[in-house]
């Protein structure tokens, strides 16, 4: 058992809409959407942010982002943002690595 309510959604301890697995990464919907479309992505990996990753995740990195290509391919999604928030200053809230997509209205520049 963990605290991490992230690893515990990997090892499917609690409930979360799955909507992507592979041996990698797993991709839910987010339980609070800030829009239309708000979906997780995740590494299996215990990590807890980016700032985190070395040389040896370079190819989880990728990994991810191509997570991040099939679903909104699969989903046609066709505009979309990708945000990854790197500590609690930054709006980091559940420390374990995640890539938010974020589609269905339109966003505002910069971010608040
Ligand atoms: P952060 O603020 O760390 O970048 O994003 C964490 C996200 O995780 C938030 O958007 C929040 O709504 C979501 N979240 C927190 N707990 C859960 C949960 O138990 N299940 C799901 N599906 N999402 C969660």
């Amino acid at each position: 058992m963990t605290d991490n309510i992230f690893l515990k959604i990997i090892n499917k301890e609690i409930p979360a809409e799955i909507i992507y697995e592979d041996d990698i990464a797993i991709a839910f919907n987010d339980i609070s959407p800030e829009a239309p479309t708000h979906i997780l992505v995740i590494p299996k990996k215990d990590i807890k942010k980016l700032s985190d990753t070395s040389e040896d995740d370079q190819d989880l990195l990728g990994h991810l982002l191509l997570v991040v290509k099939k679903i909104t391919s699969k989903f046609e999604i066709k505009d979309f943002r990708v945000v990854i928030n790197n500590g609690s200053e930054a709006g980091q809230t559940v420390f374990h690595l995640h890539l938010h997509i974020l589609a269905g209205r339109n966003f505002g520049w910069p971010p608040g």
